[in-house]
């Protein structure tokens, strides 16, 4: 397995790990205010259903990552998002800065350049 699909496996959401994680190193991230036509946070086993998909999707498609400014546009609609809590989406749960890389993911309410 290369060092990019090792830094992808990293990025699998710490409440994943609750088990084994040391009080000290837990994730604080908060979701934000519900509403009715809110899109909704994903759960921790959305998150990680779909970290499968995408390691899968990745793998088949060659591990191809995009070229960087392709990746920094993708990152500057996340840094304006009310969504956006550094360095993770609430809405999918991604690193955003690891997803920005893949080619078949897309922001979950299309805020991304295409
Ligand atoms: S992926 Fe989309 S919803 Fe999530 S933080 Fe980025 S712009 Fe916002």
């Amino acid at each position: 397995m290369g060092d990019a699909a090792c830094e992808l496996i990293a990025t699998i959401p710490i409440r994943e790990y609750d088990g084994v994680m040391s009080p000290t190193n837990r994730s604080t991230t908060t979701n934000p205010p519900a509403s009715a036509d809110a899109p909704k946070a994903a759960s921790t086993v959305g998150m990680a259903k779909s970290l499968a998909t995408s390691m899968a999707k990745w793998a088949a498609g060659g591990f191809q990552t995009l070229p960087q400014e392709i990746h920094d546009a993708r990152l500057s609609a996340c840094e304006g998002c009310k969504y956006h809590e550094a360095p993770r989406c609430t809405l999918c749960g991604c690193y955003t800065d690891r997803k920005a890389w893949l080619p078949h993911e897309d922001c979950p309410i299309g805020k991304w350049p295409g």
